[in-house]
């Protein structure tokens, strides 16, 4: 027969799985010989074959019944007795905590009698009618279904007829009149009797708990939290204790350390003569926990003592629920605590000073996302000024600036100096050279892998996507939010951590962390020195002893390379070429691409090519002694062209006036009709570009190649490396290396120095993963471009799926987060595993990396460590938190 019911003598904290957070550390506590009110939890099993088949499981019945016997027997009193009667909570308890999401059930067993044995005392009478009422609607809506307003109404006209000002204000007089016609009230919407049957009330209870682990706050927290909708909750039932029983009881929270800076001591709140869901719902103002020193010192006391001894087994910040009943202290929950990024790195560091735990345990406590946050600008304080509009929060951090409504605009006020904030219905690749000059990007469109999210995201540039409640018109130069018409120019603060946008501009404080990161990782002298920083450098200098993975960046600009070498990258993992294409060399491009014949296009790429190797020298430089991967050119040409209805528009608009057609236009019309594809993201682009595009490939070659001659003379030591795109075939790569070879023999025989540059490829297409062994042969390196890859392994358009079916996706549980977000390990993490395995076993000094937005993403780099990867690749702005992770991960 399964166990489904363990007392709290039997269970402990490895159980959590089966006894969930709250059950587990009660039965703990209770082993640690705490003063926990007897109780025992039916375990998520039982909850699981609940949600499953519509009903509780076989003897499940029958076991609490005689768990509840034992804890009769023990107490000398019994549920629903008539004088002194024992009451119950039945708690919801999940694996992972989700504060106040699920329902909980206080003073069950409380019926038209035992009330009156609760009030057997003159100042037990109105307590015990409050605590009936509170059961009465309780019950009434989270095991019977009934709309909480109904009983609202009825507290509220009662408070109205005799002038109480609050429910405490109620007498015992009101509080009886309120549970008759609360009863009346459930009798009305539901055709039934409040149970009178404590045994009934139990188990109904029960289900209800069970009931609750699919409410619809619960699966909303769950969904954002990453958390499996199958776990189910557990339900821990367990003996009450009154704090709201006079002056010498009372109810509080604590934590043992503060849970936002991580400093040591005492910190909470008390309410005194309440019970502790008060507390929680703030109908009186508590005070702060160090006042009970003074008013029940004996509990405070104890209350320390207790905090002292669970930290040292909990090895780490725990948070208290208590009760004191008539100056007995009751602990009635602990779990290790939440924290901000700050108190968590803090925390971590302390308790490795103190010995408490190891240097390794500490490093396995923090985490990248949390250092991410503390590299980013926030917010002084919120002040009161006006939310104008909520959306997902994409891209952390905090911006001020004036709102723009296009892409030009912005980079003419930023070119004069002026904080923009880029609003847009959603963004694409066009708004780049806007969302590069603008502090933040807001759109009313799109999720958090949206266009706008991810590049923003890239640039560590605060963004707010999918606001809906904005209403964006990029003709007039407005928008419509929150009630308000908010005309361009409009300064605005946007919290990306938080998804919001306010009115006016509210100040920004610099972070700490950023500056020494900036400053390449030196830490400042001290004085000026903050803790925090010094906790950030113990921890990523420590990942980066134990690390095996490497950590590179994505980089396109000196800046950028440069930035990434403070921050610690060891390399450049992706140089895109495309970047080099825009802005005032367009024009060049275009000549490219309407070269007629061989002559003009050669012309045409002979015109860029001293301007690429300027970039490549710029990036060399700044990259000194480190790889530089370089990827040659991978969009489809034309996305380089102007927009093919524009220019069909500008054509029409001078036909109307009688102008003659501009025969640049026409010639560009045509081209882009003639390169228009129906899914240019499976056309002519990467490798297929190179190989159909003669001349491409050379100048790009011939480019590095001569930039690596220019800083070998300059006396630097350049490094580097080829990577070719979207390639399917070993034999494309081929192709492809027969040119680069050849123009690397031409210019060092030009030069007289000798280049060499090995030459690998992207792994981003399925095919290329199951034929790795033979492309192996071709490539010296692999670079996984998870993006692709996962869009062609799913067969997701990345700018397409989000809005459409993403949210429906996540909602029914095809998976907990996007796969554009975390590495999806089971399909295209196979495909990384197979093609790690085929690639070495070709071809064993094969150098392995990931770029592409998973490089950065901390639940991926696990899976990239595990899978023998050499290193990742990711945003400047993500090193440290790719360090980090990649440490935590070889732990
Ligand atoms: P949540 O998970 O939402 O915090 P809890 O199970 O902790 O829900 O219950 C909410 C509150 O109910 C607790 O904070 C506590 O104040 C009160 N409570 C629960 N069980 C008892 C009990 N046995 N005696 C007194 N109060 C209780
Ligand atoms: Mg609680
Ligand atoms: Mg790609």
């Amino acid at each position: 027969m399964t166990t489904y019911v363990y007392d709290f003598s039997t269970g402990g904290r490895d159980m959590a799985d089966l006894l969930g957070g709250k059950g587990a550390n009660l039965a703990e506590m209770a082993r640690m010989g705490l003063p926990v009110p007897p109780g025992f939890t039916v375990t998520t099993e039982a909850c699981r074959i609940f949600l499953a088949t519509g009903q509780a499981p076989d003897g499940l019945d029958r076991q609490i019944g005689e768990h509840l016997a034992a804890l009769q027997r023990a107490a000398g009193r019994r549920l629903g007795q008539v004088d002194d009667p024992l009451l119950l909570s039945v708690r919801s308890g999940a694996r992972f905590s989700m504060p106040g999401m699920m329902e909980t059930i206080l003073d069950i067993g409380l019926n038209d009698l035992s009330v009156l044995g609760l009030a057997k005392t003159p100042e037990g009478e109105r307590f015990a009618w409050d605590s009936y009422r509170r059961l009465v609607q309780m019950f009434g809506t989270t095991v019977m279904g009934v709309d909480g307003s109904h009983f609202e109404a009825v507290l509220t006209a009662v408070r109205e007829q005799h002038r109480r000002g609050d429910d405490t204000q109620l007498d015992t007089c009101d509080l009886m009149r309120i549970v008759e016609t609360f009863k009346d009230v459930i009798q009305e919407r539901t055709g039934e009797e409040f149970p009178q049957d404590p045994a009934e009330q139990l188990r109904r209870a029960v289900l209800a708990v069970f009931a609750s682990w699919n409410g619809e706050r619960a699966r909303l927290y769950r969904r954002r939290e990453h958390i499996p909708d199958d776990l189910g909750t557990a339900v821990t039932i367990q003996t009450m204790v009154f704090g709201n029983l006079g002056p010498d009881s009372g109810s509080g929270v604590a934590f043992t350390r503060d849970p936002a800076t991580g400093r040591p001591g005492v910190y909470g709140d008390y309410l005194p003569n309440a019970q502790g869901e008060d507390v929680v719902a703030g109908i009186r103002n508590p005070v702060p926990l160090q006042d009970l020193a003074g008013l029940d010192p004996a509990s405070f006391a104890r209350l320390r003592g207790h905090m002292e001894q669970l930290e040292a087994h909990y090895r780490d910040l725990c948070d208290i629920e208590f009760t004191i009943e008539r100056g007995t202290l009751w602990m009635l929950q602990t779990r290790v605590g939440k924290r901000t990024a700050q108190a968590a790195f803090a925390i971590a560091s302390q308790l490795a000073d103190e010995g408490l735990i190891s240097e390794q345990e500490a490093l396995g406590r923090v985490g990248g996302e949390a250092l991410a946050r503390l590299m980013f600008p926030r917010f002084a304080a919120t002040e009161s000024s006006e939310v104008i509009a909520r959306g997902v929060p994409a891209s952390p951090g905090a911006a001020v600036g004036a709102v723009v409504f296009d892409s030009a605009e912005a980079v003419r006020r930023a070119a004069a100096g002026e904080k923009v904030v880029l609003v847009r219905q959603e963004t694409t690749p066009e708004d780049l050279p806007g969302m590069i000059a603008a502090q933040a990007v807001l759109t009313s469109r799109g999720g958090k892998t949206s266009h706008a999210a991810v590049v923003a995201r890239g640039m560590g540039t605060v963004c707010v996507c999918g606001a809906e409640g904005i209403v964006v018109d990029a003709r007039e130069r407005r928008m419509r939010a929150g009630g308000v018409t908010v005309p361009e120019g409009t300064v605005v603060s946007v919290d990306g951590s938080e998804g919001v946008v306010r009115l006016g501009s509210v100040p920004l404080v610099d972070s700490d962390v950023m500056r020494y990161f900036e400053d390449g990782g030196v830490l400042p002298a001290d004085g000026t020195a903050r803790q925090q920083v010094r906790d950030v450098h113990r921890f990523v200098r420590q990942a980066d002893a134990v690390r095996s993975l490497e950590v590179r960046a994505n980089a396109d600009t000196p800046e950028d390379a440069a930035r990434a070498r403070r921050f610690g990258a060891q390399g450049i993992g992706l140089c895109r070429t495309e970047h080099m294409f825009l802005g005032d060399r367009r024009p060049l491009v275009e000549a490219v691409i309407l070269a007629h014949g061989d002559t003009e296009r050669e012309a045409a790429l002979a015109a860029l090519l001293p301007l690429q190797r300027q970039d490549f020298t710029g990036i060399l430089e700044a990259m000194d002694g480190l790889p530089v991967t370089v990827r040659l050119l991978d969009p489809p040409l034309h996305e380089f062209l102007p927009d093919r209805t524009e220019l069909a528009v500008r054509l029409a608009r001078r036909e109307a006036l009688g102008a003659p057609a501009d025969p640049h236009d026409c010639e560009l019309l045509a081209a882009v009709t003639r390169m228009r594809e129906e899914n240019p993201m499976l056309g002519l682009r990467g490798v297929r570009l190179g190989l159909v595009v003669p001349g491409l490939v050379a100048m790009q070659v011939r480019a590095l190649a001569e930039a690596v001659v220019a800083r070998r003379r300059a006396g630097g030591d350049p490094r580097a490396e080829i990577m070719v795109p979207l390639v399917d075939a070993a034999e494309e790569l081929h192709l492809v290396r027969e040119e680069v070879d050849r123009v690397l023999a031409q210019v060092s025989q030009e030069t007289g120095v000798e280049v060499t540059c090995p030459v690998g490829t992207m792994i981003e297409l399925p095919r290329a993963a199951l034929t790795a062994g033979r492309i192996a042969k071709e490539a010296a390196f692999f670079s996984f471009g998870t993006n692709d890859l996962t869009q062609t392994t799913w067969g997701f358009s990345r700018d397409d799926v989000e809005a459409a079916f993403f949210s429906a996706y996540l909602d029914k549980g095809v998976f907990s987060v996007s796969p554009f977000e975390t590495i999806d390990r089971e399909g295209v993490g196979r495909l990384v595993r197979i093609a790690v395995e085929e690639g070495r076993a070709a071809r064993p000094d094969l150098k392995i990396g990931v770029c592409g937005e998973h490089g950065g993403d901390p639940a991926s780099i696990h899976f990239f460590h595990q899978a023998g990867l050499d290193y990742v690749s990711c945003s400047p702005f993500r090193v440290p938190v790719a360090r980090l992770e990649a440490g935590r991960a070889a732990l």
